[in-house]
């Protein structure tokens, strides 16, 4: 019996060692499936991140375009106050977002170019050049300089080469007080019974000494008496600018009658003629700008007066008005 009961507990044992050999494989089992499954996770993870990589990748590509969104949306000043504090947008985003941006700033100029359609208005206003020949002559180039400046009115003062000498403080003062300086060719000769040499020196000096004094560059030209036969005119290097009224005043030599026939005859685009050579001018000069100012005039050099109406000055051709 004692045998029996020992193989009795030996065959126990035994049971207990197999069943406890059967439970630890099958908790190895179930572990060995736990980390199965871990590793299964683990392919998850991974793609979790080349998500995640995929989806910065999408928000790289998106970025610059909601940069150019707003940008473009917007146009305005938020995005304007928004754009330095985004320097290290891409390049190609920037540059749309400024092409954005420039784009409202069009935009809002807009109404800056109505503003200067609006101009087509100050175009239609009566606009004239005052032309100042013959000199410099001091006492009556400094009235009429006086006067122009007082009222802020413009002009063109064509310059006689061989008195710019004795009359370059004058000359000087006539250029820094804002005035267009212009040649009126060196001697005064009628161009039209000259060589075609001496009419190219008399245009080349006198531009040369004018820039002696004052840093005007290329000027443009009056022919004295207006003579431009075609000989001049292929010589000439710059536009030959004339007149459509002529005030008289060299051949009135009087202040009344200077002032009747300018106010009687005056009209929208005229070059007026005058010379700063003589008192009477200066006088009649003193009169007429306050007064073609209020009667709606307003009064410009020759350079001005072209460039608003958006006519171009060409070399050789000869110009009387701007409505010519
Ligand atoms: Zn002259």
């Amino acid at each position: 019996m004692k045998d029996s009961t020992a193989v009795f507990r030996t065959e126990k044992r035994r049971q207990i060692f197999w069943g406890s050999l059967a439970v630890l494989s099958f908790c190895i089992m179930l572990a060995a499936a736990g980390m199965a499954r871990q590793a299964g996770t683990g392919k998850p993870v991974s793609g979790i991140l080349a998500g995640s990589v995929q989806e910065e990748n999408t928000e790289d590509f998106e970025m610059p375009g909601d940069t150019e969104g707003s940008g473009a949306a917007s146009g305005n000043s938020v995005s304007d106050e928004q754009m330095p504090a985004k320097p290290e947008g891409d390049a190609g985003g920037e540059d749309i977002k400024n092409e954005a941006v420039q784009g409202g700033e069009i935009e809002d100029e807009v109404p800056a170019n109505n503003a200067a359609g609006e101009n087509s208005e100050p175009e239609e206003t009566p606009m004239i050049a005052f032309t100042f020949d013959d000199g410099p002559y001091t006492p009556v180039t400094n009235r009429i300089i006086d006067v122009l400046s007082e009222y802020g009115a413009g002009a063109t003062f064509f310059v006689v080469g061989s008195r710019i000498e004795q009359y370059s403080d004058t000359l000087k003062r006539t250029y820094e007080s804002g005035f267009e300086v212009a040649s009126h060719t060196w001697s005064h000769d009628d161009l039209n019974k000259l060589s075609e040499d001496k009419i190219r020196v008399e245009f080349e000096r006198t531009e040369e000494k004018l820039n002696q004094y004052v840093p005007v560059g290329h000027v443009l030209a009056r022919p004295p008496y207006g003579n431009a036969n075609e000989t001049v005119r292929s010589v000439a290097d710059t536009a030959l600018i004339n007149w459509s009224l002529d005030s008289q005043d060299w051949k009135t030599r009087d202040t009344q009658s200077i002032i009747d026939h300018v106010l009687a005859t005056v009209k929208d685009g005229d070059v007026i003629l005058m010379h700063d050579l003589y008192e009477c001018t200066a006088e009649a000069v003193e009169y007429l700008v306050p007064e073609l100012m209020a009667r709606g005039y307003r009064i410009v050099s020759v350079s001005e007066l072209f460039a608003s109406r958006g006519r171009e000055l060409e070399k050789g051709k000869i110009y009387r008005s701007v409505l010519e």
